[in-house]
């Protein structure tokens, strides 16, 4: 016996969202019948305001519904210094910590050969072209991933001819971590990326 066509519509629209599978899908479905009618149209008001009001700020390419974004519109950031990061919820991570008070620019992803992701399918053009003799540092923010360390190292090549310091955030033990359960790779940036103590 299969499902009546609104919810089995429903289900198959679910089970295409990323880590959802079938069986969580129709838990969510049976859900939204059971909840009071208005809860159900605020979900899909919610959809529809969030597709209709977001989009990529022109200059960083960051998520917002104005144009340009508030953090390239604000006069209190500094302008000599951009972080680049892979995606728009890096902005919001570094944004908590309180501690960057310059631009950023959202790369929407990293190169990756093995999933033919280059250069020119991210936003590294349109960084480029950010770049005027006001711009001191671009921060390689993307991830200490294989592909994060080839976007950085992409960037630095393309930029450092132009003039700017690029630089790298650091990788090593996490705060709290114990040494003894750093893998030697972390271990071994940790010892290379060592600093003098005040
Ligand atoms: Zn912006």
């Amino acid at each position: 016996m299969s499902y009546i066509k609104p919810l089995s519509k429903l289900i198959d629209e679910l089970t295409a969202l990323p880590g959802i599978g079938s069986k969580s899908a129709a838990r969510l479905a049976f859900h939204i019948l059971k909840i009071p009618k208005e809860k159900a149209y605020a979900i899909a008001n919610a959809i529809t305001d969030a597709k209709e009001k977001v989009f990529c700020c022109s200059i960083c390419k960051n998520l917002t519904d104005t144009e340009p974004c508030s953090i390239c519109s604000s006069e209190k950031r500094d302008r000599s210094v951009i972080c680049v990061v892979e995606s728009p919820k890096d902005v919001v991570a570094i944004e908590k910590t309180r501690e960057f008070n310059g631009l950023y620019h959202v790369l929407h992803g990293a190169i990756s050969p093995i999933d033919k992701i280059g250069p020119d399918d991210i936003f590294i053009k349109e960084l480029v072209q950010r770049i005027t003799p006001e711009i001191k540092e671009v921060i390689a923010a993307t991830n200490l991933t294989i592909e994060g360390e080839a976007t950085a190292m992409y960037i630095s090549r393309l930029l450092s001819p132009l003039g700017v310091n690029v630089t790298r955030i650091a990788n090593g033990i996490p705060v709290g971590g114990d040494l003894e359960y750093a893998d030697e790779i972390t271990l071994s940036k940790a010892l290379d990326n060592r600093r003098k103590i005040l």
